[in-house]
């Protein structure tokens, strides 16, 4: 199989946020409304858990829903190791949610995440372990997706926080998924790269939705232009952690670590469960068994 090629330099991503077009495609061509109604996301045939339901739609994005699940062949990755950017960080603090920088959240989310799927046997990379120093050049959002492309992991997880909306937004990327072979591909294009696997990337916000509505964490759907999910060479998702507000109820929080926590455990256990559906282990390589001799 031909390894492809990167292209990796180019000037810095500054993008218009697009909405999707999936309804392009779709067999009934629908027209984006400013509220989206509830739709059911499209079940895994093998699967048996309920519909996922999404609501409305962001300013800057598209909820949308899962209309094929095709994933497409892809190259070697590694299938113990995720990749976590924890948005922000150093001299770009996020907006203050609860008092807090976005930076802080993001990377105690992270923190929290790693912990989980290490326990469930990942190796887990995270394009920053700390707060950088104020010092520190800020680390763009094309080396974050350098560091995951580079390392062929089998999952990217970008994490970011904000006060708006309730429960979690799985955001995946708005670019069109390639219907294109793997194998075809000799240089993929850096502001693309992202085409390859976004079918694997909707499956696999699919999965964590699922994951997600299952412990009463209400699930959003995005698809838009955020940034480095265009650029990465693997199934990828962002992850917007936002209070968690149910009628009758105190609202949780991003801040509050047993919320985080909660995610964390949901997301890592989801991500396992996707893992071991999209890359089974390989089967053990069984010594032929000697003949019977007549
Ligand atoms: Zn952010």
């Amino acid at each position: 199989m031909t390894q492809p090629t990167l292209t990796p330099s180019r000037q810095q991503l500054v993008r218009r946020l697009t909405p999707s077009r999936w309804w392009q495609n779709s067999p009934t061509p629908h027209k984006i409304p400013t509220i989206w109604p509830l739709s059911v996301l499209r079940r895994h045939p093998e699967r048996s858990e309920g519909p996922l339901y999404f609501a409305f739609v962001l300013l800057l994005g598209t909820a949308t829903a899962l209309a094929q699940i095709t994933p497409p062949s892809t190259p070697y990755v590694n299938r113990n190791l995720i990749v976590l950017d924890p948005a922000h960080g150093g001299q770009d603090n996020g907006p203050t949610l609860n008092g807090q920088p976005e930076k802080n959240i993001t990377l105690a989310l992270s923190n929290a995440l790693r912990t989980a799927l290490t326990t469930r046997g990942f190796t887990v990379v995270s394009t920053r372990d700390a707060d950088l120093p104020a010092t520190t050049p800020l680390l763009t959002t094309d080396q974050r997706a350098g560091t995951a492309n580079h390392l062929r992991p089998v999952a990217c997880i970008v994490l970011h926080a904000t006060t708006s909306g309730s429960g979690i937004h799985l955001i995946t990327s708005s670019l069109t998924p390639s219907t294109e072979p793997y194998e075809s591909s000799t240089t993929i294009p850096w502001d693309t790269a992202q085409t390859l696997y976004l079918s694997q990337s909707l499956h696999l916000a699919n999965d964590l939705g699922l994951a997600l509505l299952r412990v009463k964490i209400p699930v959003l759907l995005i698809r838009t232009a955020l940034p480095p999910l265009d650029n990465l060479t693997c199934p990828a998702v962002a992850i917007e952690i936002a209070p968690l507000i149910a009628s009758g109820q105190k609202n949780i929080p991003v801040t509050d670590a047993s919320y985080q926590q909660r995610l964390a455990d949901t997301i890592a256990a989801a991500l396992l469960n996707w893992r071991d559906l999209t890359h089974p282990s390989p089967k053990p390589v069984t010594a032929p068994t000697a003949g019977v001799t007549p």
